[in-house]
């Protein structure tokens, strides 16, 4: 018995939303080069627009930038610091012998130490020695005993035992850089600083509301987004975003006040 052959049928889909020039077009088919560039293209292009959106994430609007201080702000309207201290210097003291190591762990040595030399005198008669002892624990104590007494020193003969208050004056200091100035200045003299640490440098370039390869870059960006207002205490909202929501490993979005805001295209949420 013959076999019968029916006549394929174009399923409904291409019927439906072919356009009529193409489906006429169909007929022919296109040289072999022209049809390997037309199949080629649209995969270059949406590549191109993930590359393009992953490098350079949609930039935040000024009323966007607010929205996310103004939450941090209702969250925690005083914010502070974790670093203990008693007085501007102490601070100073604290912030040098932060480098490289967890506040927890610099409360933990300068509680005793600060009881006893809370004065650049007091850490002079104290000594070197006696100062590596009280911070052993936290990393290259030896270098920053050698500073804390080397800045008390200069704090003495050049500054009349007093803190400075410009960024040049601080940043002169043995073992004191742009952060350490940053920090003082904002936490003991209510300047509008943006100190940048791990843990903002991190934030800054994850939500891409300041994306920079250096800290002094996050900082300017910073600085350049925030609203005045909020300047005084943006640098602790950052920091306390970082280190207890925005984690290095495992950022925790599901709980973060700004996953509807944040640019990072691998949040979990
Ligand atoms: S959504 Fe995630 S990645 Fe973005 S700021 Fe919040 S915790 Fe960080």
């Amino acid at each position: 018995m013959a076999k019968i052959i029916r006549p394929q049928r174009a399923s409904a889909s291409s019927v439906q939303f072919a356009p009529k020039k193409k489906a006429a077009n169909a007929a022919k088919p296109l040289p072999k080069r022209a049809a390997e560039k037309a199949a080629k293209k649209p995969a270059k292009q949406v590549a191109k627009t993930i590359a393009k959106k992953i490098a350079k994430p949609k930039p935040w609007t000024a009323a966007e930038v607010y929205e996310v201080f103004d939450r941090f702000r209702k969250a925690n309207p005083e914010p502070r610091g974790e670093l203990e201290h008693l007085n501007p210097y102490t601070l100073l003291v604290a912030v040098v012998l932060s480098a490289q190591a967890t506040d927890a762990g610099v409360n933990k040595a300068t509680r005793p130490l600060f009881e006893i030399a809370d004065t650049p005198e007091k850490m002079l008669e104290l000594g070197e020695e006696k100062v590596r002892e009280y911070i052993k624990t936290i990393g290259l104590y030896r270098n920053k005993a050698k500073n804390v007494i080397a800045l008390s020193k200069k704090l003495i003969a050049e500054f009349g035992s007093e803190v400075p208050r410009t960024r040049a004056e601080i940043e002169s200091l043995p073992g004191a850089g742009r952060k350490t100035a940053n920090v003082v200045l904002n936490m003991a003299f209510g300047e509008h600083t943006m100190a940048v640490d791990t843990h903002v440098f991190r934030v800054g370039n994850r939500t891409g509301l300041a994306p920079g390869k250096t800290p002094l870059e996050v900082e300017l960006g910073l600085e350049k987004v925030i609203p005045t207002e909020f300047m005084l205490h943006a640098h602790h909202w950052l920091i306390l975003h970082g280190r207890y929501t925005c984690l290095a490993r495992g950022p925790r979005c599901e709980v973060c006040l700004i996953n509807d805001l944040c640019r990072w295209p691998e949040k979990t949420v």
